[in-house]
């Protein structure tokens, strides 16, 4: 039997820095790694923004932060989380420091902490707009010393393995051996991030199915808020692009202007704090000014922003533009809300324990609490690392001396699995699309009210149900078992929402 002591799904900031604390502290124990795709491929590498902390007690409070949180979460936050989150949150950034991570600085030494929609104060620790690839860079690189951990590349988890109400392990799908197999540990913990795919137009990388909110659902693992999704409200705005290319928050934190077709400023009409208000009221402006315009897309004016600053600080926005053909110091951007973040998920405790025996969850997978009904720009990195901290601790201390065995291969428990039809392929990729396009209406009459709700609902899960018995009788298919995982989370979705 295939065993590791700790089994860990997924390799963005959520997996990698808990895998690294036990690997420090407990280097009796083996820590299995797997990710369905490369090990760098995850929505980590593409956030751009930053982490929020306060990292100047001169300029900044942790109430004003704690404050901004709870305000942005609309009520629906666990305060006692946020206020644990906000607190923890200096110490986990100078850790991420040690690690290797680079923050920018001032000239002077300070850190230069960028402001983001819903933030009082500037606080946000960043590496010019590419923070979350500096993350991931560094994480990788720090974990390469530790000979207890064991990565698993391209093997995609299919499903927890479940024995007297505890998780015992996972079965996977090796894709370079073409295998289905089961691993099992004594402790699994899941950070595989969230599901934007689920909408036509998303600022998340096409791994981004909710493959671990279905998973641990379908073990009988409490999950919790899923309708609260976050729109951004600036993804680039090119036809049909999936994923959509994320214009940071912090360009409006550096003065960029949201204007509609006539140039005309409009989200002081929705909000006093205009495009710095938090992300759902500046998403639901754009949304209500299209639908009176009829246009499909509105605009981020840069141009009166001062050049080399600019350069400076998001070097990778400019390039993107460049190569769409914009120049962001003499043209508009053409921007339009993109799904972004999934405020709902697994729910945890304090330690990210889920409510099923041996399984943790932490990162984007997870309800934490700290979100509430809409998530602060720039808290999710900071709860990803605040929470590994405390998982870690847990099983650090709680676990027994470990066995160090790992055997992927075990022929007992493997079966080759054939490849399936293109024709198949395609049938799948279709039927994401018609989940896609439905998922989108849905979301986009609840903001902007039409009245089809009952209608789109009806279709979705009829959609849903057609899936799994797709499921059923066909052969396995990657694809097929994200499908599956993305109408889990649609049904999920559209049976936690309050009904208009
Ligand atoms: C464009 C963009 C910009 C962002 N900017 C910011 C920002 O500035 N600040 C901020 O705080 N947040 C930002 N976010 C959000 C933030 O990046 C994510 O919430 C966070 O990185 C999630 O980390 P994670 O570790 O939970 O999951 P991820 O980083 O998404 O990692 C998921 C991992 O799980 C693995 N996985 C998934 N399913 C399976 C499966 N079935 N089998 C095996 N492995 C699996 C994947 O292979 C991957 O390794 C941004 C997000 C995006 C998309």
């Amino acid at each position: 039997m295939a065993y590791t002591d700790v089994l860990v799904l997924g390799s963005g900031i959520a997996g990698l820095s808990f895998a690294l604390k036990v690997a420090q502290k407990r280097p009796d124990l083996s820590i299995c790694i797997l990710t369905k795709a490369n090990k760098n491929e995850t929505n980590t590498k593409y956030a751009q923004g930053g982490i929020a902390a306060v990292m100047n007690t001169l300029t900044d409070t942790f109430d004003a932060h704690i404050s901004d949180t709870l305000k942005s979460g609309k009520g629906f936050c666990d305060t006692g989380v946020v206020e644990m989150v906000v607190n923890k949150a200096p110490r986990r950034l100078l850790e991420m420091i040690e690690w290797g991570a680079s923050f920018d600085k001032t000239p002077n030494g300070d850190w230069d902490l960028g402001l983001e929609g819903g933030h009082s104060q500037s606080r946000i620790l960043h590496h010019k707009d590419k923070t979350g690839y500096e993350i991931e860079r560094a994480l990788l690189k720090k974990l390469e010393a530790y000979k207890n951990i064991y990565f698993f590349t391209h093997h995609f988890a299919i499903d927890l393995l479940v024995q007297n109400e505890s998780c015992v392990g996972v079965k996977y799908y090796n894709k370079k051996l073409g295998m289905i197999e089961n691993l099992y540990s004594g402790t699994i913990y899941l950070a595989t991030g969230g599901s934007g795919q689920i909408f036509e137009t998303t600022t998340n990388p096409v791994i981004a199915t909710g493959d671990g909110v279905a998973m641990a659902h379908r073990a009988g693992a409490e999950v919790k808020d899923l309708h609260f999704i976050q729109f951004h409200p600036t993804a680039l705005f090119l036809k049909k692009e999936n994923p959509a290319f994320l214009i940071s928050e912090a360009v409006r934190g550096a003065g960029a202007k949201l204007v509609n077709k006539a140039g005309a400023r409009f989200v002081f009409d929705y909000h006093p704090a205009g495009e710095l208000a938090t992300r759902d009221v500046v998403s639901n402006a754009i949304f209500s000014e299209l639908q009176k315009s009829g246009e499909t897309c509105v605009y981020l004016d840069c141009t009166h922003l001062e050049t080399e600053a600019f350069i400076a600080h998001f070097p990778t926005i400019k390039e993107r533009c460049r190569q769409a053909g914009i120049d962001v110091f003499s043209d508009l951007i053409p921007v339009t809300p993109a799904a972004h973040y999934q405020c709902g998920g697994i729910a945890v405790n304090r330690n990210a324990q889920t409510s099923l025996k041996n399984l943790y969850a932490n990162g984007e997978c997870a309800h934490t609490g700290l979100h509430g009904a809409n998530r602060l720009a720039s808290n999710s990195l900071l709860e990803a690392l605040v929470f590994a901290h405390e998982a870690a601790k847990e099983v650090i201390n709680e676990k027994e001396i470990g066995e160090q065995k790992i055997s992927l291969h075990p022929a007992s428990e493997s079966s080759m699995i054939p490849d399936t039809l293109p024709g198949d392929l395609a049938e799948y990729v279709k039927l994401k699309g018609r989940l896609q396009s439905l998922m989108q209406h849905y979301y986009l009459g609840k903001q902007g009210g039409t009245n089809r709700q009952v209608e789109l609902k009806n279709k979705i899960t009829t959609l849903a149900e057609e899936i799994e018995i797709l499921y059923q009788i066909k052969d396995f298919h990657i694809s097929l078992c994200e499908l599956r995982n993305l109408a889990t989370i649609s049904l999920l979705i559209i049976k936690d929402a309050p009904s208009s």
